[in-house]
């Protein structure tokens, strides 16, 4: 029988910089580049699957190119193992660690499962800066507080990232699905065709896209970061999630060029962007329970507002405020939406509407191709103010003032909301307070070609207030 060892690839596809790949390399035995797609885990969203359809793609002819190849199994890790074990005898698997709680449960199962057939299970460090449990404040206990977690982060060392093996032994001969009967490209409607126009998913294009931006936004990137009408920012978010690019990779290339070209600014702030992604999967880790439930737990009894016509009108981009139908129709289209302008459309939902964090998170997690459960259940109730470290409660964004402030000319808005395109800078982040004859000159008729606001901001601000007041140690 061939003894072989397997490298289980979850959140990391990707070569370089993969420490179960190389550790699976050092095993000497043939190697098995295995990918699951495992129905037990909580179900990806349509845009996330057809962000992994063409990563695998990818990573298959990566693996194709140093002469290997990508084995696809849909089960349960201990159906698809027992199977291969009946032909080819398996001496080792590895695989980076992933941090959510139904992978951590899953593979504690997995590993006692291995156990009992005798195959060595190896997890390595996985698609964090640093392992969620080797971090604690001088009491031992968790951060909930960002800017101590960072000063924490600052006074440790992030490994050296490795590079991509040259050449990789070769695959046993064995079944493999075929990507295209996973049916992971959406079927019904046309939704995603246009991703590919913005994306290409993979590890050279993660490397590429990091390159230009330390080439052309980062030295800048504590100011361009909140301007939606700009490339400011890295759109690694993605590339990041899925890990075709390693996050160690990401810090040490920043931290290089800080040093190199004294960029402090913009290389101190991306950083610290960095490590709210990893203080978010932290604070799951330790608090697995506010995947779906408040972290502050006062919030259990937060008025709530079940209203799906307003639901549906924040969904598809047709609130009657230009920012939010802007970002919510940059989502739609592209999978992806600027990080100002998810805080802004996340208050109007949870403040002026009044409406459940989850329901947006839900909505994301459907839309977004970076939709990760730590960021995005963290984020919304940091916005919600539910969450560790939470936004202060009576900060509710005023959707005008901030599409004034950080798109003051409106280039944002004119690109996605093109009906409002011919309303001048000052004129395009409120069309229902303009004179009728502005409007009539820019080609907007109110309820016909552009909606009226489907709230009115200062009464849903009130109302928002009354209702976190009702809460107690707010
Ligand atoms: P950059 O500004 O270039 O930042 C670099 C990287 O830092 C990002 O790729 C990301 O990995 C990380 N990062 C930046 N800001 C944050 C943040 N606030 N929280 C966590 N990590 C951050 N990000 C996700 O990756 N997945 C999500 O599901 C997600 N949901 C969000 C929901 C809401 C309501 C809000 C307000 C934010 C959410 N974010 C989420 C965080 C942030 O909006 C995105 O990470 C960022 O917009 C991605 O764009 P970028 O790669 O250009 O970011």
């Amino acid at each position: 029988m061939i003894k072989a060892t397997i490298v289980w690839f979850n959140k990391d596809l990707r070569l370089k910089d993969n420490l179960a790949l190389i550790e699976a390399i050092a095993s000497g035995n043939q190697i098995i580049p295995l990918f699951i797609l495992d129905h037990r885990l909580k179900a990806m969203g349509g845009a996330q699957k057809w962000w992994l359809h063409h990563s695998l793609v990818e990573l298959s002819e990566s693996l194709i190119q140093r002469g290997s190849s990508l084995i696809l199994r849909n089960g349960t890790p201990e159906a698809i193992i027992s199977d291969i074990a009946r032909t080819i005898q398996i001496d080792q698997i590895h695989w980076n660690q992933c941090y959510t709680p139904d992978v951590i449960s899953r593979d504690q199962k997995f590993i006692q499962f291995c156990d009992q057939l005798g195959i060595q299970t190896n997890v390595h460090k996985g698609n964090l800066l640093f392992d969620p449990s080797d971090i604690s404040t001088l009491k031992g206990e968790h951060y909930s507080v960002y800017t101590p977690f960072w000063n924490a982060i600052q006074k440790l060392q992030v490994e050296p990232n490795k590079p991509s093996p040259a050449t990789l032994p070769p695959c046993p001969e064995m079944v493999s699905d075929n990507l295209s009967d996973w049916k992971l490209l959406p079927q019904a409607n046309g939704w995603s065709e246009n991703f590919k126009d913005w994306w290409r998913a993979g590890e050279t294009a993660a490397q590429e896209r990091l390159d230009l931006f330390l080439d052309e936004s980062i030295d800048t990137y504590h100011k361009g970061r909140d301007l939606p009408g700009i490339d400011g920012t890295s759109c690694l978010s993605p590339y990041l999630h899925f890990g075709e690019i390693s996050v160690r990779d990401v810090w040490h290339k920043v931290s290089l060029k800080r040093e190199l070209t004294g960029l402090s600014d913009g290389c101190t702030t991306f950083l610290k962007e960095l490590v709210w992604r990893e203080f978010c999967a932290y604070l799951l880790f330790h608090n697995p329970r506010i995947l779906n439930q408040n972290f502050r737990k006062e919030f259990d009894s937060f008025p709530w507002v079940q209203d799906s016509n307003h639901l549906q009108a924040w969904q598809k981009g047709k609130t009657g405020y230009p920012i939010i139908d802007a970002g919510m129709r940059q989502l739609w289209a592209t999978g992806w939406m600027h990080n100002r302008v998810r805080m802004i459309v996340a208050s109007f939902l949870t403040k002026n509407l009044l409406i459940h964090w989850r329901q947006g998170e839900e909505w994301f997690w459907d839309t977004l191709l970076d939709a990760d459960q730590a960021s995005n259940s963290a984020n919304w109730q940091w916005v919600a103010g539910s969450g560790a470290d939470a936004a202060p409660y009576f900060r509710i964004f005023n959707p005008i003032l901030q599409s004034e402030k950080f798109d003051a000319k409106g280039d944002y808005i004119r690109r996605w909301v093109p009906e409002l395109s011919h309303l001048s800078d000052k004129h395009i982040h409120a069309p229902f307070s303009q004179d009728p004859m502005v409007l009539k000159q820019g080609g907007v008729t109110l309820g016909q070609t552009y909606p009226f606001p489907i709230v009115d901001l200062s009464v849903t601000r009130a109302r928002a207030l009354a209702a976190y007041k009702t809460l107690k140690d707010v």
